[in-house]
């Protein structure tokens, strides 16, 4: 071990936290690397929060992961928010700088937008058209990355249509709202899928998408991890699409926050997925 180097603590903040997968991520990559560190759960519950994110320069924290019911309210406790996170609306990383401010960070795009060129290195978001399905927290995070990266339309559908009408007026070009009633429609000609919402999550019904107007090649993502493999995915995958599942945009987010903390960023093997798999 470097004799400069010093041992440093991040967390996962959150009430309830005890389901969190940060600590198997972070601490995974604590001992890969051979830091001096640990990743520790942090339960605070919301009226303590102030309180607790002021504690973490002096109990000498670099930092920590936000998780419910934390990534709205903290926006207004830090010191700044990256501009990237503003326009998700949430944070979910805080990082402790040299002079102890607190800045809030979002990795959720990255996340997402990673786990695609995971699937397909050569996948760019400007080949096609977008369909999101869903207009929730996650959503948000998801068309952010997209729009980053240059998609050209992105076709906007949710249950309930007033959400996905006031988002796509937030965000304006190149998201349009699409009616609920027209989510099947709305496939054709796209080159990627994304479900946002919690349809086909373990205990959930499956998301109620016909695939028939779905082109052959376009890339199917379920950002949803428990089960790894959804409905939606298995229908995709039975018809020859390709698919990509929520564990690479949960394993992904996690990357640029160990980086602000531990000062490298630190990579996805199968090792790591299997250790995050076996938790489920
Ligand atoms: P959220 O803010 O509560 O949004 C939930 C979304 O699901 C809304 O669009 C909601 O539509 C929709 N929905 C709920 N019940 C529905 C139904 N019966 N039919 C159609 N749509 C329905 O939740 P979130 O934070 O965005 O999370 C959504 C999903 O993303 C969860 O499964 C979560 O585990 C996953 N996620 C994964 C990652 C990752 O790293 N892979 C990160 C974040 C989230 P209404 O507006 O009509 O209620």
């Amino acid at each position: 071990m470097a004799a400069d180097q010093t041992y440093k603590l991040a967390g996962v903040m959150g009430w309830p936290v005890a389901h969190s997968r940060s600590p198997v991520i972070h601490n995974h990559w604590i001992a890969h690397h051979g830091l001096q560190g640990a990743y520790v759960l942090l339960p605070v519950q919301p009226e303590q929060l102030g309180l607790a994110l002021r504690s973490l320069p002096v109990l000498g924290f670099a930092g920590c992961n936000l998780t419910i019911p934390h990534k709205v309210a903290a926006m207004r406790l830090v010191d700044r928010v990256d501009p990237l996170a503003r326009s998700i609306g949430a944070i979910n990383t805080i990082v402790v700088e040299k002079d102890q401010s607190l800045t809030g960070l979002n990795t959720d795009s990255f996340g997402f937008i990673q786990s695609l060129l995971d699937a397909q290195p050569d996948w760019r978001a400007d080949a096609g058209a977008v369909a999101v399905i869903g207009a929730g927290g996650a959503a948000r995070a998801v068309i952010v990355g997209l729009m980053a990266n240059g998609a050209r339309e992105i076709r906007l559908t949710n249950r309930s249509g007033a959400k996905a009408l006031d988002m796509a007026q937030e965000f304006g070009e190149p998201v349009r709202a699409v009616p609920w009633e027209d989510r099947h429609e709305a496939l054709a000609d796209i080159a990627l899928l994304v479900n946002t919402t919690n349809q086909g999550m373990h205990g959930q019904p499956p998301l109620d998408l016909s695939l028939h107007q779905l082109p052959g090649n376009a890339l199917v993502s379920d950002i949803i991890y428990v089960p790894m493999e959804t409905p939606l995915l298995i229908d995709a995958r039975q018809r020859g699409n390709p698919t990509v599942n929520g564990l690479g945009m949960l394993l992904n987010q996690a990357r640029p926050a160990f980086d602000a903390w531990f000062g490298m960023l630190p990579g996805i093997t199968p090792e790591l997925r299997a250790k995050v798999h076996a938790t489920f």
